[in-house]
């Protein structure tokens, strides 16, 4: 007797019943998450409200100004459990723009870049802009830039007046590895892990010969395929250094770079070889 005898002897109401049945146990499922999810992020927002100050340029939904905030408290949480020097800290300030045009006006970033994190004598800012120009949705944008630019204020904690003396390569390839960091599930992280492989593969004679990685400092001019190419290698470079000698490791040429320390005397010290040779050798391996 195959599954087709069983619903022919089965009499439409009862199948109406189990299909209503089913329906119920779905939403109660549904319901459940989306409540579940709701408590959490009613606790992030208001952990947020900590350690974060909010000006607004331009018009902006109080609900997108939350989703922010939420994702802001989410990249702190993730950050101040490796980095101990963040917990005692002032209140980061978080510029929150209506668009891009507002944000390119006020907050003297570069036209290619979709968030900034500075250090300034005032303390820790965030400028972020709430609409991207970008084919990623805004929400998704905001996600990834908050975690990168989170990161960059880990860094300023822990390197303090020093973060001069931090090479473009590893600040940037630490923001992007920080962001896409062990989130296999989430496709949005996927594409942005593979479009950074693709960018360097795609650009390999640039990013191979006369250690443009190493020397190239992103500016105010620099075009966006110059700092995709820059900052999918950075990526891959720092990728490479956290497997060969741990991500805690790296952090720790950041604190001796926060004790006065030379950078490249720093990454010798921590990892007993310059990081020109470790260059030579991700270039070979990639
Ligand atoms: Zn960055």
């Amino acid at each position: 007797m195959g599954k087709t005898d069983w619903l022919r002897r089965t009499s439409k109401a009862k199948l109406a019943v189990i299909f209503v049945a089913m329906l119920v146990i779905v939403l109660g499922i549904g319901l459940g998450v989306s409540s579940h999810q709701s408590a959490v992020n009613n606790s992030l927002l208001k952990s947020a409200e900590t350690h974060f100050v909010v000006t607004q340029h331009g018009i902006i939904p109080q609900e997108k100004i939350d989703q922010t905030l939420v994702g802001l408290e989410r990249a702190w949480q993730q950050i101040r459990d490796q980095v101990p020097e963040a917990q005692s800290h002032s209140a980061i300030h978080v510029y929150i723009y209506e668009n891009m045009g507002e944000y390119k006006k006020y907050s003297g970033a570069a036209l290619w870049s979709g968030g900034t994190a500075r250090l300034t004598i005032a303390g820790y800012e965030l400028h972020l802009p709430i609409e991207q120009d970008n084919t990623q949705s805004d929400s998704e944008w905001m996600t990834l830039s908050t975690m990168h630019e989170m990161t960059h204020i880990a860094m300023y904690m822990i390197v303090d007046s020093q973060s001069e003396a931090i090479p473009s390569w590893f600040a940037e390839g630490l923001a992007e590895y920080e962001m896409v960091k062990g989130k296999w599930f989430d496709i949005n992280m996927v594409m942005r892990r593979d479009s950074m492989r693709y960018f360097v593969w795609r650009n390999w004679d640039n990013v191979s010969s006369n250690q443009f990685l190493l020397s190239y400092v992103p500016s105010y001019s620099s075009s966006a395929t110059e700092v995709d190419v820059f900052y999918g290698g950075s990526y891959e470079f720092f990728r490479f250094l956290a497997n060969k000698y741990s991500e805690e490791s790296l952090l720790n040429i950041l604190r001796d770079v926060g004790r006065g320390e030379d950078f490249s005397q720093a990454f010798i010290n921590i990892t007993g070889e310059d990081y020109e040779q470790a260059y030579a050798d991700w270039l070979e391996s990639f």
